[in-house]
């Protein structure tokens, strides 16, 4: 059987290669009973959290039979290993390119298409994020995953607008705010680096929502 996770990861200052959102079916029965892997005792920051309106731990969306559920860390733990070994190659290389998915894994973790995406952050070393969104499919074979790349690539497409058209927007307002201000991200220390999260960045308390809402329409469409 395949199991196909969707996954938001960056690159934290303090805890390294990261997943801040994984999504992935699930029998409504484990969310019923709980059979989902503890969060808990991980370590996390603001910057690696995946921070949900009411403090919520994960998010769950029923479709027919199956559910789909979000939550920092990938429920099986079979996929949370693979996917450790997928987010440090994405985010740990050099990667040259951002414009397309790249493809690699092995038929033990499964196989991932991965995009690379950038915000820029004048409080994160380089005043900018990197983000990876990957798509693991395990227990399936490389050409199966192939199959799916245009849908997938389109998905990743889709959002690294909606991000880049946010940030965009507000670069505006900010601009508009400090209009006739000297505004100089070199003189930042490097004290003012801290961990700081997608929802502030993008000032959208609910915008892991709406990335969770989003994941499962392209999951719903493999
Ligand atoms: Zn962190």
């Amino acid at each position: 059987m395949t199991t196909h996770t969707f996954c938001l990861a960056h690159f934290c200052e303090a805890h390294g290669p990261s997943t801040i959102m994984c999504t992935q079916a699930v029998a409504a029965t484990a969310v019923r009973d709980s059979l989902l892997l503890p969060n808990a005792n991980l370590q996390t920051c603001a910057s690696c959290k995946l921070m949900l309106p009411d403090n919520a731990a994960n998010m769950t969306t029923a479709a027919g039979s199956q559910s789909f559920l979000s939550q920092q860390y990938p429920t099986h733990p079979a996929t949370f290993a693979g996917l450790k070994k997928v987010v440090m190659k994405s985010l740990s290389a050099e990667t040259t390119t951002d414009s397309q998915p790249l493809m690699f894994g092995d038929a033990e973790t499964g196989y991932s298409l991965v995009r690379i995406f950038r915000v820029r952050d004048p409080t994160a070393r380089g005043a900018e994020r990197k983000y990876a969104l990957i798509l693991n499919a395990r227990g399936a074979a490389e050409q199966a995953l192939m199959k799916l790349w245009d849908i997938v690539a389109e998905s990743f497409n889709q959002l690294i607008e909606y991000f880049h058209d946010r940030a965009l927007e507000l670069e505006k307002v900010s601009a508009d705010e400090h209009d006739g201000e000297i505004h100089n991200e070199r003189f930042l220390r490097r004290s003012a680096v801290k961990p700081r999260s997608l929802v502030e960045l993008m000032k959208d308390e609910k915008l892991f929502v709406k990335l969770h809402l989003w994941v499962c329409e392209t999951l719903r469409d493999l």
